[in-house]
């Protein structure tokens, strides 16, 4: 049964395909995460092979077959444009990085319309010439944790129950314990860097420049929230990004 569909996008992957053509690995908000070919796309005059290209946000339409794993292209524009992150360094690597970490996180045609709009408010804002990307990062990286299922537990100690004043990271499942609990051994996590991931979880994406942090407590806290999601999410610690956005951070 064949069926058009429309929905918006965010483009996850492309590769060039014969002498004209695309396969783009989508993110798509109705429709989860899809595979689609672009036929003629490099030779396209209106600059489909430029628009094709992570991480840019489309609207798109393509013919959708059920027995199909990569569906046709037949339409697609421009849904949102974001200039400001094709002229910086840490803001495009650090995109690329949240898009590496959706793909690898997101099953094929499993819709999940709130990590759309996490992916989205996060490229919007990293687009933003005041927004602080290290921020950001941190907040999306937390809240893909959430929206995946796997929230960290950021406020009382995994075995006593106690609320946390400092923090003793739990090696394997990203958990949290306090110093009393765990007298020796894995990363430490200070009152300031609790204090600022939970101002990561309850403040609004577009406010996160009132959240004030020290360097080193916002290091640890980053290191936190990449060990939590490298023990949810495999393949994650491959990321190609990664090296490269600890390299051109701010
Ligand atoms: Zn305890």
């Amino acid at each position: 049964m064949t069926d058009i569909h429309s929905t918006d996008a965010v483009v996850l992957k492309s590769v060039d395909y014969s002498d004209t053509s695309l396969i783009v690995r989508l993110f798509t908000r109705d429709y989860g995460k899809m595979t689609v070919i672009s036929k003629g796309a490099r030779r396209s005059k209106r600059g489909l092979g430029g628009m094709l290209r992570p991480p840019n946000q489309l609207s798109i339409t393509y013919r959708h077959r059920d027995n199909r794993d990569i569906q046709t292209l037949t339409a697609c524009e421009y849904a949102a444009r974001h200039p400001g992150l094709l002229t910086d360094m840490a803001r495009s690597t650090a995109a690329m990085m949240a898009i590496e970490m959706l793909d690898k996180s997101v099953h094929e045609y499993d819709p999940q319309p709130l990590l759309y709009r996490l992916i989205a408010a996060f490229i919007a804002e990293l687009g933003e010439a005041d927004s602080d990307p290290t921020s950001l990062i941190h907040f999306y990286q937390l809240h893909l944790a959430v929206q995946l299922g796997f929230a960290p537990h950021l406020d009382r100690c995994v075995h006593c129950g106690k609320p946390l004043q400092t923090a003793v990271v739990e090696s394997v499942a990203g958990h949290l314990s306090c110093p009393r609990c765990r007298p020796s051994g894995g990363q430490r996590l200070s009152r300031e860097s609790l204090v600022y991931l939970r101002g990561l979880r309850s403040t609004h994406i577009t406010d996160l420049v009132s959240l004030t942090v020290d360097k080193k407590a916002s290091d640890a806290a980053g290191q936190f929230l990449m060990g939590h999601l490298f023990a949810h999410v495999e393949g994650l610690d491959k990321l190609k990004s990664l090296n490269f956005w600890q390299q051109v951070r701010p």
